[in-house]
Order: structure tokens, then C-alpha cells, then sequence
């Protein structure tokens, strides 16, 4: 029998989705996402990004202060083997989400941990079948896979993460170990702009790091980065190798030059920053409804989370190149469970 509503990712979109879908009786079923490790290397392991950070000091509800004997309450042991330690000061990003993924099932969501390797949304109900070969069919879907943010793919990357390699300064930027200290940014958009500007208001100075002589960002954000004394642009220069060790995480960026590959300088950085772009987690679609030219699921109807495909919605990172937080994409997993049961009640689905 086809399942009135499946839910495809398990980030903040994804479960608050299932919580109120599960609240409005229509027993969501969430494909999770697969723990392969090339989901982790991607960057879009089950949970979402939030999986991939530590602290989350922005998400409301979750204020400075012990919580660990609610958190003990809530998860059980098997699970908080695995997770992060609690960090006291508000919610570990995999804490939260493992709330999240618990209050789903705690309302009667079921869910599996397998990829969607084939969909097919030309006709209805719609047929999806999994990684591990689960046949799944659906009346409507809420698409909630999220993106990824971008890397220059360097293997320091990978071994910095989360010990001053971050990709998110509004998430990260406040945390001690990079306050009053310089730090650096890669990129030349408007996120690099935004991310220096508001970086360089806790670091004593940021270095925007631009493989070209020119920005790519609008010229009010440009001009407002320029403008800020703590930011230096570094021209036509790319970041060779993050520098760092065990003890201390990122101590400092090699760059080289783009316009002579010869020149090289070491400049002293307590965190690096990546801002040159995300990619959304849409492959799997195969180009079966309406995206942007970055591939975002583009949403049809003015606040609302409907797609080109009818009975398909879309909420979170997924469909949001702009906004990309926890707490909008938990407000969009909210909207489209509203817009998903207000669907299937007009199409007589019950
Ligand atoms: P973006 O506009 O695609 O810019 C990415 C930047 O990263 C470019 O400067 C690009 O360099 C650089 N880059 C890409 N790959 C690189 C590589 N391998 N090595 C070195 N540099 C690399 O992405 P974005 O800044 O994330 O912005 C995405 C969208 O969100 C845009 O539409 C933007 O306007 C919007 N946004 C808006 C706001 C706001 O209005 N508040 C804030 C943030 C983002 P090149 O320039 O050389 O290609």
C-alpha cells in the first residue's frame, strides 16, 4: 500500500516534517540517508549538517546551561555512546538532531537509513526504491536532503574539521578559539563578504582569501567588507594548504599566488573559513522537477513549499540557497507538512 506522505532526508527539515505530519495522523515514513562513508565524505551523512558540527548556540529553545540530565532522560544509552559529548553550553549539533529524530518516533514516524537510488515522479503515487533495496511507493513527498557545503578538497580540510575548519561562521564564528584571533576566508561571493564582516566583529583581523582581482559578491556587500578595517583582501591568491597540528587544530594558511605559482606566504590564522559555495543534494531527482541553475529545488507557489511536480514539497536547505539555517529549514519541514496534509486531503486521501 502507498504511503500517504515519505519524507527523503533527516536533517531539521526532514524531522520536523515527520513531527508534524506524524501529528496529523498520516504515519510519515523518512528515508534517512545511508551512513556510508561517502555520504560522511560528502559532506551529507543522516542528520544532516548538523551532524558535522559542535556547538549550536542559535537554535531557540536550547539556552547556556546543563542539560544533560534531560538529555540522559531523552536518548538512550546504545544511542549516546555515539554521540558527541554534550558541551554544556546550550546543544551539540548531533545532540540536537538526535532530539529531533527521537521526538519524530516518539509520534509513530518509522524510518530507514538507506539512500534513495531511484525515483520516479511521472506518475502517482510515486515509486522510490532504496540502497537497500526497499520498494517504497507514496502519494506525496517531502523532499529534505539539504546541501553540502563546498571545499577546495584539500586533505587538511578533512583534518581540521571542527578544530578550525569550518564552513559556517554564522554557525562557528563566536566560538573561543576564534575570538581575538586572525582568521581566514576563501571565497569572493556574497557569502564570503557576509561571513568576513561578521567574523571580523570577534577576530582581531580576517583575511579573505579570492583566486581572482575582482569579487563576484554584489558591491553593497563588497563595499561593506572593503570598508571594514579588520578585512584584507588577499588578490588573486589561493589557499595551498592549512596549516595546523594536533594540539592546536589550524595555527595558519600557505597561499599561493595565481598569478605567479611560485609565490607563496604563510600567514598565522586560528580558523579558515570556506565560502565558495554549496551544492545541493538533488542528483538523485535525475531532473525530474524544476531547478535552479545551481540545481536548488525551486519552490512554485509564493510561501508555500510546493515544486513543479504536484504532491512533491520541499522544505529546508534543499530549495534555500539564501537563508540556510537549522531554525528555517525546521520552519520549512513545518509548511510543508501543512502543505502536504492540506494536499492529500483535497485529493481525497485519507
Ligand atoms: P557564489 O556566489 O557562487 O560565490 C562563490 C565564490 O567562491 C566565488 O567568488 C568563486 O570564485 C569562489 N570559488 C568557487 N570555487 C572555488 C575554488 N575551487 N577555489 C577558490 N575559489 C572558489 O556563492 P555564495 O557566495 O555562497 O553565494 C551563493 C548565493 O547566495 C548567491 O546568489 C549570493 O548572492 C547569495 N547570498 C546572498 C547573501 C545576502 O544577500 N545576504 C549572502 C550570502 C549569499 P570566482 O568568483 O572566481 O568564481
Amino acid at each position: 500500500m502507498a504511503e500517504r506522505v515519505v519524507i527523503i532526508g533527516s536533517g531539521p527539515a526532514g524531522w520536523t516534517a515527520a513531527i508534524y505530519a506524524a501529528r496529523a495522523n498520516l504515519e510519515p515514513f523518512v528515508v534517512q540517508g545511508s551512513e556510508s562513508q561517502e555520504n560522511w565524505d560528502l559532506g551529507r551523512p543522516p542528520l544532516g549538517q548538523l551532524a558535522i558540527t559542535t556547538e549550536v548556540e542559535n537554535f531557540p529553545g536550547f539556552p547556556a546551561g546543563d542539560l544533560t540530565s534531560y538529555l540522559d532522560d531523552s536518548i538512550d544509552e546504545k544511542t549516546r555512546k555515539y554521540m558527541a559529548p554534550h558541551q554544556k553550553e546550550g546543544v551539540s549539533g548531533p545532540e540536537l538532531m538526535e532530539l529531533m529524530r527521537q521526538q519524530a518516533h516518539n509520534f509513530g514516524t518509522r524510518s530507514v537509513l538507506e539512500d534513495v537510488t531511484e525515483i520516479d515522479l511521472s506518475s502517482r503515487p510515486f515509486k522510490m526504491k532504496t540502497s537497500g533495496g526497499t520498494e517504497i511507493e507514496a502519494h506525496s513527498v517531502i523532499l529534505a536532503t539539504g546541501a553540502r557545503a563546498n571545499y577546495l578538497g584539500l586533505d587538511s580540510e578533512k583534518k581540521f574539521k571542527n578544530a578550525g575548519v569550518s564552513a559556517c561562521a554564522v554557525c562557528d564564528g563566536a566560538l573561543p578559539r576564534f575570538r581575538d584571533k586572525p582568521l581566514v576566508v576563501v571565497g569572493g561571493g556574497d557569502s564570503a563578504m557576509e561571513e568576513s564582516t561578521y567574523l571580523a566583529k570577534y577576530a582581531s583581523q580576517v583575511y579573505v582569501v579570492h583566486r581572482r582581482d575582482e569579487l563576484r559578491a554584489s558591491k553593497i556587500m563588497a563595499d561593506r567588507a572593503l570598508a571594514n578595517e579588520k578585512i584584507e583582501v588577499k588578490w588573486s591568491t589561493v589557499v595551498d594548504e592549512i596549516l595546523g597540528d594536533e594540539e592546536n587544530g589550524v595555527t595558519g594558511v600557505r597561499l599561493r599566488s595565481t598569478k605567479d605559482e611560485s609565490q607563496t606566504e604563510e600567514i598565522e590564522a586560528s580558523g579558515y573559513f570556506a565560502a565558495i559555495g554549496h551544492t545541493p543534494n538533488t542528483d538523485f531527482l535525475g531532473g525530474q522537477l524544476e531547478t535552479t541553475d545551481k540545481g536548488y529545488v525551486v519552490w512554485t507557489v509564493p510561501f508555500r513549499t510546493n515544486t513543479s511536480v504536484e504532491g512533491v514539497f520541499a522544505a529546508g536547505d534543499v530549495a534555500d540557497d539564501n537563508y540556510r539555517q537549522a531554525v528555517t529549514a525546521a520552519g520549512t519541514g513545518c509548511m510543508a507538512a501543512l502543505d502536504a496534509e492540506r494536499w492529500l486531503a483535497e485529493q481525497g486521501i485519507e
